[in-house]
């Protein structure tokens, strides 16, 4: 049985037009070093606890975060420079005390090894925002048996239901 018609092709296509500029934008987004300010101009613009994390690679205490036990659903970004980096979806309980992620938007984080050569860091690619370490093979049952341990410090939250931000 054949379904096609001028039409279903046309909206294919629409469809997937648009998922590409989705695509495109997002890749745009997290272009590496996109976003680069001086150590004046982002202690302007963060407050000292931020300034202290996403720039110096500080850790904030164990189970004091924002989003560590929060989980509604929406986009994280960074709370440097905006970047969409985590889905809620991905996100879930891992009782280490901070949020954890098993996956990130493609290209929007960059990782690390520390010079002791245990841990990963993740930083935002597109402003170099420190978020935190990545860990894998500790046998989470998600889609990656990866554990992106985030400092809440280091994102933002935006409900599903709003209006993106420009
Ligand atoms: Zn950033």
């Amino acid at each position: 049985m054949i379904y096609k018609s001028a039409g279903s092709n046309r909206r294919v296509k629409e469809w997937l037009i648009c998922l590409t500029v989705i695509v495109a934008e997002l890749v745009g987004m997290a272009a590496p070093g996109s976003v680069q300010k001086t150590e004046e101009e982002w202690r302007a613009v963060l407050s000292p606890e931020q300034f202290r994390i996403l720039r110096e690679k500080g850790t904030e205490l164990k189970g004091t975060g924002e989003y560590d036990k929060f989980f509604e659903e929406g986009i994280y970004s960074c709370a440097g420079c905006g970047t969409p980096l985590y889905k809620s979806t991905t996100k879930f309980n891992s009782g280490c005390g901070w949020p954890a992620f098993y996956e990130g938007f493609p290209g929007a984080i960059t990782r690390t090894p520390d010079p002791d050569g245990r841990r990963t860091e993740i930083t935002c690619t597109a402003c170099g925002g420190h978020l935190g370490h990545v860990f894998k093979g500790e046998g989470f049952k998600t889609p990656t048996d990866e554990r992106h341990c985030v400092n809440s410090v280091s994102i933002k939250f935006a409900p599903a239901n709003a209006a993106p931000s420009v």
